[in-house]
């Protein structure tokens, strides 16, 4: 059961070791620093993976944090949309399941390529009706495309 946090324990990411790891578990503000932390490092981190959200929000890298992680990520979506953040979610389309595994994640930097995948991964979520027309309008305005007037290249 989750409790809001007193004054004198805001959640936050601390570092430990290596890494950081979150003070109060699964928190959007906290996702959102981690993803953005991603970001900024201009390397090979720029995306994010279930296992690294395990370890940094759950302590540990395991397979019920990584599919708790999983379960996570729509709302998360919606959460940060509200914040003008499109979250790219890229999927194993070759795993188990119909839509396929996460495998990976990261803030839309407005790339041509990510823009293609991340109108895809919209119109997708609009058929599993995880958006509201609202939030696909949303959506559309961060991505600076229209679904219908950006039809993605044929399979
Ligand atoms: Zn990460």
């Amino acid at each position: 059961m989750e409790t809001k946090p007193t004054v004198k324990h805001i959640p936050e990411l601390i570092g430990v070791g290596k890494r950081t790891i979150s003070t109060h578990g699964w928190r959007i503000p906290l996702v959102e620093e981690h993803l953005r932390g991603h970001s900024s490092t201009g390397l090979s981190q720029k995306w994010c993976s279930p296992e690294c959200l395990a370890r940094t929000f759950f302590g540990r890298n395991t397979q019920a944090n990584r599919a708790s992680i999983r379960r996570r990520l729509s709302r998360a979506f919606r959460m940060l949309l509200q914040h003008d953040l499109f979250l790219v979610i890229e999927r194993n389309a070759h795993g188990p399941g119909a839509h396929g595994e996460v495998i990976a994640l990261k803030l839309y930097e407005g790339d041509a390529h990510e823009r293609a995948y991340a109108a895809e991964q919209v119109k997708r979520m609009r058929a599993r009706r995880d958006l509201t027309d609202a939030q696909v309008r949303h959506a559309e305005q961060i991505l600076g495309t229209t679904l219908e007037d950006d039809p993605l290249p044929a399979a």
